[in-house]
């Protein structure tokens, strides 16, 4: 196998060549799997071979974990000054600057989401190492007041060797949501990209190596989930770990560290994300932000606001122009700067999608609009409405990951309420009104860890992102991420020395 995949761009957004290396990074070094195996990597707009990268093994996953272990306890974690890691953070983030291009490109072309999202996605990137580039040095204890005969503090330190393991929807960025505040606080990490989208991890790993991070601090073992995922969630000397991903192995996670060390699990799982219309909204506007929840990154985010509920008095008008909207919205090739939308990110993943609208029309919904595959080649699918749904189907209760929204009418206060917390999950939900009182209620009284306000989709580095119910366990971004990766220790002097 060859060690590095070249590719010359020349599309209309971005014109250059680009190397990314294809081995699994560990220790510093990029290497191949033990069994020296590949996986195809396919490009989405065309379901045909982009390149082939190392697969990892539970082996693999062993020596990395070493690596880590060692990096931890000779230069990293409490051997090295918290301004030290915020300086590599910070150079990180000016390395990936410097490549925000050839990022977004390998992005666009792995992921098929569209250049101008994913340029958009790298931008966030940067952020999110700056942001916690400047924790590094700021992450402090509390000094407790007990008696005069006492000194007692607390330290935050880092964890040690942590597990990381994402999805293929924002490759880039929920590598740098999981690496930004694990770095900051101390901890080395062994993390598993997604074997479907494997390219921009790789090419970070390059810059990791030129911002001088120490070898072992940060890894990077391609593979299989239930092959290097498993042995990631059961392995003795990960201490802690953070999952990115379906419900379904969000529970598979929990398992395997129950049954093994115990370590400490957060998660960041699936949703079915209420948007609430009121008939006092901005119409206009709430159409627009409507299409924005549903059909952003192809409907493949965790939060998309897929049940759309829209009060009775401007139901009909809403659906009309939503639906003309929709009409609108432009699916194809990921580098035209025309298109909104490209293809779903796999051939399953078009499959699963599309077995969802067939379902829908079995149960008995309306399939308003959409509904059918766009072009002959890759796994582009039309922006997709249905109406006439009941709570019990699956498209209403199911998480679709794709461009599929379904509609729905609401009379009151209480009765949306009732219909938007009806779900197993609670990642996100949005509110429109011009009412700010009734915005704030029905923020206050919505089940998600994240409730947006004439708006959709808005994250940002510092403001802090995870779900209720089993939508997730804990928060990333954020303060509130570095609880996620240190341990408190209470040190309790006795100055007086008395008994
Ligand atoms: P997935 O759960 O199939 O895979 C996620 C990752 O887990 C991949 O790297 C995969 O290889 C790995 N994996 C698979 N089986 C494993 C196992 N047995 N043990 C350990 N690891 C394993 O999810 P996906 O299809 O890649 O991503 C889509 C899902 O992720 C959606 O449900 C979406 O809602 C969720 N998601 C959630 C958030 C969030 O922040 N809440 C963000 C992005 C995606």
């Amino acid at each position: 196998m060859p060690s590095t995949w070249n590719h010359t761009f020349n599309t209309s957004v971005f014109k250059g060549s680009v190397e990314v290396p294809t081995g699994l990074f560990i220790n510093g070094k990029f290497v191949e799997g033990s069994t020296q195996k590949t996986i195809d990597v396919i490009n989405p707009s065309t379901g045909k071979l982009i390149t082939k990268i190392s697969e990892g093994t539970a082996a693999d996953v062993d020596s990395a974990v070493k690596a880590a272990q060692h990096a931890f306890e000779t230069v990293y974690g409490l051997n090295m000054r918290g301004s030290d890691r915020g300086a590599l953070l910070n150079k990180l983030a000016t390395l990936v600057q410097t490549n925000i291009d050839a990022i977004a490109s390998v992005e666009a072309l792995d992921n098929g989401k569209t250049f101008f999202w994913a340029k958009s996605d790298v931008q966030s990137v940067i952020d999110c190492f700056r942001y916690y580039a400047g924790w590094a040095d700021k992450i402090q204890g509390k000094t407790i007041e007990t008696s005069e005969a006492q000194l007692v503090y607390t330290r935050h330190e880092p964890i040690g060797v942590v597990g990381q393991i994402i999805p293929w929807n924002f490759p880039i960025l929920m590598l740098a949501w999981k690496l930004g505040p694990a770095l900051a606080t101390g901890n080395t990490v062994v993390l598993k990209p997604s074997e479907f989208t494997p390219l921009s991890a790789l090419f970070v790993a390059k810059l990791i190596q030129e911002a001088g991070f120490p070898a072992g601090v940060v890894n990077i073992v391609n593979g299989y989930g239930n092959v290097v995922g498993q042995t990631i969630a059961e392995h003795m000397d990960i201490e802690k770990i953070a999952f990115t991903g379906s419900t379904l192995v969000g529970r598979k996670i929990m398992e395997a560290a129950a049954k093994s060390n115990l370590k400490n699990v957060t998660l960041e799982l699936g949703g079915k994300s209420p948007n609430v219309i009121f008939d006092d909204c901005n119409l206009d506007d709430a159409v627009k932000w409507a299409a924005f929840g549903i059909y952003y990154n192809h409907g493949q985010t965790c939060c998309a606001g897929s049940r759309i509920f829209v009060h009775e008095k401007i139901y009909d008008e809403f659906l009309h122009r939503f639906t003309e909207y929709t009409r609108n919205v432009k699916v194809g090739d990921p580098f035209d700067p025309d298109n909104f939308q490209g293809p779903q990110v796999s051939e399953v993943q078009y499959e699963r999608i599309m077995g969802y609208i067939k379902t829908g029309q079995e149960e008995g919904a309306t399939l308003h609009h959409g509904g059918e595959r766009v072009g002959t080649e890759g796994y582009f699918i039309q922006p997709t409405i249905f109406t006439d749904v009941q709570p019990h189907m699956r498209i209403v209760r199911e998480e679709i990951f794709g461009p599929v929204g379904v509609v729905i009418k609401f009379s009151d206060e209480d009765d949306i309420l009732r219909q938007a917390n009806d779900t197993v999950y609670g990642l996100a939900a949005a509110v429109f009104t011009r009412d700010l009182v009734k915005a704030v209620r029905t923020a206050n009284r919505l089940k998600a860890g994240t409730v947006w306000v004439n708006c959709v989709n808005h994250l940002h580095a510092a403001v802090p992102f995870g779900g209720y119910k089993q939508s997730g366990i804990g928060r990333e971004l954020g303060e509130y991420a570095l609880a996620n990766y240190t341990h408190v220790k209470a040190v309790q002097v006795n100055v007086e020395m008395q008994m």
